[in-house]
C-alpha cells in the first residue's frame, strides 16, 4: 500500500540529490508549533485585543509578526453558494501544501467515492443536447471514445447521435439498463485540448409526468463514467461527473453520487510534514483537516477523525503510529464537561435550548477540548520539528451567534450573555494556546493562523476572504504588523524556518518581510526543482461518514 509518508521519502530524496541539509549548522534544530484557528478574524481579534482579553495571543503579537492573511475565493464553489466560497478544507488543503486547489484536489468540502458517481442529460433544445468540454487528451491515435450509459426507461432505447468539434462520430444505441459502449473517434477529429463534445439525443421525458414523482426535469439519459483511450488501450482522459462538474456543459443536471468528507486519500500533493519528515525533522499533527485515515509520518499524526467520539468507538488508522489512538482515548472528554463548556461559552443561555441534541457545535467544542488535551500531552515529547494542533470552535461560534456580537435582535427565550458566545470562543483558544506557550521551550517559533474570516450576516455568521497570520520565533521581527501574507505562503514560510528548500511546483513564496533583515541575510530562501504531487492508490472509505455529512449539512455547507 503506498501513502503519503512512504512516497515523501522518496521523491523529495530523489529531488533533492544528496543536497538536503536539516538545519543551518551552529544553530539548534528549530521546533516550530502551528497553531490553526479555523475562522479567526481580524477584526474580532483587534477588538478583544483592545480589551485585553486575549493574553496569550498579545503575548505573541508583541513579540512577533501579525496581520491579516488573504484567504482563497473558490470561484466555482462561489456560483453555486455563496456561503461555501471560502471553504475550510479546500483551504487548510492549501496551508498545507502551499498549492492551489487545482493541484491538491481539494475543491469542494464532500468528494464523491470512486465509481458512485453519475448526472442525468436532457434540456429545453430541440432536439436536446448535452455538451462538454474536455480539457486535455494526449496520446497515440486512433483513439477510443467510451461511455457508460442508460436511457431513462420512460424513453426506451434510443438512438444518441455523438459529435466531437463539430464532427459526426458513428451513433449509438442506448438501452434502458446501463450499458458500457465504445465509439472509434477518426484520427485528426481530436485535438490536444479543448475538445468539444456533443451528445444529441433523439427523447426525453419528465418523470413527473410518468407519475413517477414530482421531478420536472426532462432526462434524456444517464451518464456515470466517460474516458478516452489511446491505441494502447491507455486511459488518457477519464470524466468522473461529480469530481469534474465543473467541466460539464449545457445540457447537465446536477450530478449525484456518494460523497465523503475530504480524506487523506484524496490529496494530491504532499503535505509540508511529509516534506519536513523526509528531511529528517520530527513532526506531530493533531485534528488536521483531511487527515483520516492516518497515514505513516516521521513522528505522529492524529487524523481528523480522533476527535469524533462516534468514530473513535470502532475506527480505524485514527492515528499514526496505528497504537497511539489507545494512549490518547483516556483524554477524551465527558458529557459532564461538554456541559460545563457550553454553560462557559454561554450556549446554554437561551429556553428552548440554542442547540438540539443533533448539533454539530457540541461534537466540535468536545473535539477542540480533546485535540487541545493531546497537544498538552503530546507536545512535550517534541524537541524539535513541526507540531500542528487545529481547533475549529470559533467557526462553529461565528456561525450560530456573530449576528448577535454585532447587535442583532434576540431569538426570543435568549438572555443577552448570548451576545458573548463568539468572544468566549475566542477566549477559550486564548486560554489554550496560553497553556500550550507555557509548557513550550522559550525558543519554540509559533505559528497562528485561520484559514478565512467570518463576517455576519443575518441569522448568524459566515466565512469572509481575510484571516489571520501571526508568527513569532527565531529571526521574526518583533511588534510588526504585516498586510501580505496568504494561505498559500505557510508552507513555504514553514519550510523556510527549517532551512529546507522551497519545491518550485507550490504556488505561495516565502514571507521574507516577516524577518529580520540580517538572519534573513545569513539564511536565504532556497527553492529546488521538487516534483510534490502525489496520487493516493487508495479509494476513499464510505463507512462511518454519515456523520460528518450531517455535520456538513447543518452547517449549511452542503444541501
Ligand atoms: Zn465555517
Amino acid at each position: 500500500m503506498r501513502t503519503l509518508g512512504a512516497l515523501a521519502v522518496c521523491c523529495v530524496v530523489a529531488g533533492l540529490a544528496g543536497g538536503c541539509r536539516s538545519s543551518i549548522s551552529g544553530e539548534p534544530p528549530p521546533l516550530v508549533v502551528l497553531i490553526g484557528v479555523d475562522g479567526a478574524t481580524p477584526e474580532v481579534i483587534d477588538d478583544l485585543r483592545s480589551q485585553r482579553k486575549l493574553p496569550a495571543f498579545e503575548r505573541l503579537v508583541r513579540a512577533g509578526t501579525y496581520g491579516p492573511m488573504r484567504s482563497l475565493a473558490a470561484r466555482r464553489l462561489l456560483e453555486e453558494d455563496t456561503r461555501r466560497r471560502y471553504a475550510s478544507p479546500i483551504l487548510w488543503t492549501t496551508i498545507a501544501t502551499g498549492k492551489v486547489p487545482e493541484k491538491h484536489g481539494i475543491r469542494d468540502f464532500v468528494l464523491p467515492i470512486q465509481g458512485t458517481a453519475s448526472v442525468w442529460m436532457g434540456s429545453e433544445e430541440d432536439p436536446p443536447r448535452a455538451a462538454l468540454t474536455l480539457p486535455e487528451v494526449v496520446g497515440r491515435e486512433p483513439f477510443t471514445l467510451r461511455l457508460r450509459i442508460h436511457s431513462y426507461r420512460a424513453n426506451g432505447e434510443q438512438t444518441v447521435r455523438l459529435a466531437m468539434n463539430g464532427k459526426e462520430l458513428p451513433s449509438i444505441s442506448v438501452p434502458v439498463r446501463w450499458a458500457e459502449m465504445s465509439v472509434l473517434i477518426p484520427e485528426n477529429t481530436l485535438r490536444p485540448v479543448q475538445n468539444d463534445l456533443t451528445l444529441t439525443f433523439s427523447r426525453q421525458a419528465v418523470p413527473a409526468e410518468q407519475g413517477d414523482s414530482s421531478d420536472r426535469r426532462l432526462l434524456a439519459c444517464e451518464l456515470s463514467s466517460l474516458s478516452i483511450l489511446d491505441a494502447g488501450g491507455q486511459v488518457v482522459y477519464s470524466l468522473d461527473p461529480v469530481d469534474e462538474r465543473f467541466s460539464l456543459g449545457r445540457g447537465f443536471h446536477l450530478p449525484q453520487g456518494k460523497l465523503t468528507e475530504v480524506q487523506s486519500v484524496h490529496w494530491r500533493a504532499l503535505p509540508v510534514w511529509s516534506l519536513l519528515g523526509s528531511l529528517g525533522h520530527p513532526v506531530g499533527i493533531t485534528g488536521y483537516w483531511g487527515t483520516w485515515p492516518a497515514y505513516p509520518v516521521n513522528g505522529f499524526l492524529v487524523s481528523s477523525r480522533m476527535g469524533m467520539r462516534d468514530h473513535r468507538q470502532d475506527g480505524d488508522r485514527l492515528t499514526w503510529p496505528p497504537e497511539l489512538a489507545e494512549r490518547l482515548e483516556p483524554l477524551a472528554p465527558g458529557q459532564q464537561e461538554l456541559e460545563e463548556l457550553l454553560a462557559r461559552l454561554h450556549y446554554a443561555d437561551c429556553d428552548p435550548p440554542l442547540l438540539d441534541d443533533k448539533t454539530a457545535v457540541k461534537k466540535i467544542l468536545l473535539q477542540d477540548e480533546f485535540y487541545f488535551r493531546i497537544a498538552r500531552e503530546l507536545l512535550p515529547s517534541m524537541e524539535r520539528g513541526l507540531f500542528t494542533v487545529y481547533f475549529r470552535s470559533v467557526d462553529l461560534a461565528s456561525h450560530v451567534a456573530l449576528h448577535w456580537r454585532h447587535g442583532a435582535e434576540l431569538r426570543p427565550g435568549c438572555a443577552e450573555t448570548v451576545r458573548e458566545i463568539v468572544d468566549q470562543a475566542y477566549l477559550q483558544i486564548d486560554a489554550w494556546i496560553g497553556e500550550l506557550l507555557g509548557i513550550l521551550p522559550e525558543r519554540a517559533t509559533v505559528m497562528v493562523v485561520s484559514d478565512h474570516g467570518e463576517q455576519p450576516i443575518s441569522g448568524g455568521g459566515h466565512h469572509a476572504p481575510y484571516g489571520i497570520f501571526l508568527a513569532s520565533g527565531r529571526g521574526i521581527r518583533s511588534g510588526e504588523i504585516f498586510h501580505g501574507a496568504s494561505v498559500l505562503d505557510v508552507a513555504p514560510t514553514l519550510l523556510h524556518l527549517f532551512a529546507a528548500p522551497i519545491p518550485l511546483d507550490m504556488d505561495g513564496k516565502v514571507l521574507a518581510q516577516i524577518f529580520e533583515g540580517p538572519w534573513l541575510a545569513s539564511h536565504p530562501p532556497q527553492y529546488a526543482d521538487i516534483d510534490t504531487s502525489f496520487t493516493s492508490d487508495e479509494e476513499a472509505q464510505a463507512e462511518g461518514n454519515e456523520e460528518i455529512l450531517e455535520q456538513l449539512k447543518a452547517l449549511g455547507y452542503i444541501q
